[in-house]
């Protein structure tokens, strides 16, 4: 289903041309070349004979939702990076710059017609760390090009709708990356452990969202479905940490600590959506999420990854560029 390193577009040569925009792929890339001192990140990871990437597989083979047990995830886990907090971090910061250049392209592409665009959906509990993915990972790019929409509990009108049409609202338009903070799965996630609709109609959800997805894939979108777990005793610490400081009351809501009781069934409901939602033209990406700097990182990576199968250019200019210049008389 995922092609790993096949997918991933010619390399520069460390050193040459422009920057290396794929580390993950452990077999051809090198450090980013805009790394400062290459060396620094490998004496933090404590590697004397560091292979090239500080990946071992790329990221989207790491993270791929194929044979995932969502009961059995270790969440503390940082599959396919080799290094620690400090090395994350310091990759983090150089992979954001990378990012943002990316999107750059792709913004300057949309405006020139292009109709494709991203999709990063988010799904996770609460205190996963949805909100600082859209604060430090699409938080790096300009906002200009990004379309961010959280859902929540549907509104009375919502609700008179196909769930579905709030959804299709918020699609990013060509150019544009769209972050969705939680999505059309929550129908079949809050929706099936609460039973707040009937089992037959929540049932067929799966197929028709896989074909709103197939849809989507067809008209330019490349959606990024990124699942974002968390330990009950992790979430417990950040809930916690949320009473203690009166700036994280607003992100507190008491309810959140009755979701808690539903743990098994909500892990029930993911593992169904990753079993019967993860396509090709829409493969999940399942995130361990309580290291912070990890989730920041892997889903970088991925972004960065979509947007270089895009294989995008900057657009030619729509003018004679000598004429223009001879207009400005040489000021
Ligand atoms: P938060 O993301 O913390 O602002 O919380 C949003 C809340 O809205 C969560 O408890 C979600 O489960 C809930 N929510 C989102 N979509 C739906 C939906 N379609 N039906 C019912 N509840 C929803
Ligand atoms: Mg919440």
């Amino acid at each position: 289903m995922d092609g790993g390193a096949a997918r991933v577009a010619p390399l520069a040569k460390a050193g040459q041309g422009r920057p290396v925009l794929a580390p993950t792929d452990p077999g051809t890339i090198a450090y980013p070349t805009r790394l400062k001192n290459p060396t620094h990140i490998r004496r933090i990871v404590g590697y004397c004979d560091m292979p090239k990437s500080p990946w071992s597989v790329p990221v989207t083979t790491a993270l791929h939702a194929d044979g995932v047990k969502v009961a059995d995830l270790d969440t503390s886990a940082t599959p396919g990076f080799r290094g620690g907090k400090k090395a994350g971090e310091l990759l983090l910061e150089q992979r954001r710059t990378v990012l943002s250049e990316l999107q750059e392209k792709l913004y300057a592409n949309g405006r020139s017609g292009d109709p494709r665009n991203i999709l990063l959906v988010l799904q996770g509990m609460d205190t996963a760390g949805k909100g600082g993915i859209v604060r430090h990972v699409i938080g790096s790019v300009d906002p200009q090009g990004v379309a961010a929409a959280a859902f929540g509990v549907p509104t009375e009108q919502e609700r008179g709708h196909h769930y579905l049409w709030r959804i299709r609202k918020q699609l990013p338009r060509g150019g544009q990356i769209g972050v969705f903070d939680r999505s059309h799965y929550e129908d079949v996630l809050v929706v099936r452990v609460h039973n707040l609709v009937p089992p037959e109609v929540w049932g067929k959800r799966y197929d028709e969202i896989n074909r709103f997805e197939g849809k989507l894939a067809e008209s330019g979108t490349t959606v990024v479905k990124v699942a974002m777990f968390v330990s009950p005793d992790e979430q417990c610490k950040r809930l916690a940490q949320r009473l203690d400081r009166p700036d994280k009351y607003w992100k507190f809501n008491p309810g959140d600590i009755d979701e808690r009781e539903f743990w098994p069934a909500y892990q029930q409901a993911y593992q169904a959506v990753l079993d019967q939602t993860s396509t090709e033209h829409a493969p999940w990406y399942v995130i361990p999420a309580d290291r912070k700097w990890y989730s920041r990182l892997a889903v970088t990576e991925l972004l960065i990854d979509a947007l270089t199968r895009l294989e995008l250019d900057w657009p030619k200019a729509q003018f004679d560029v000598e004429e223009q210049r001879r207009r400005l008389n040489g000021c």
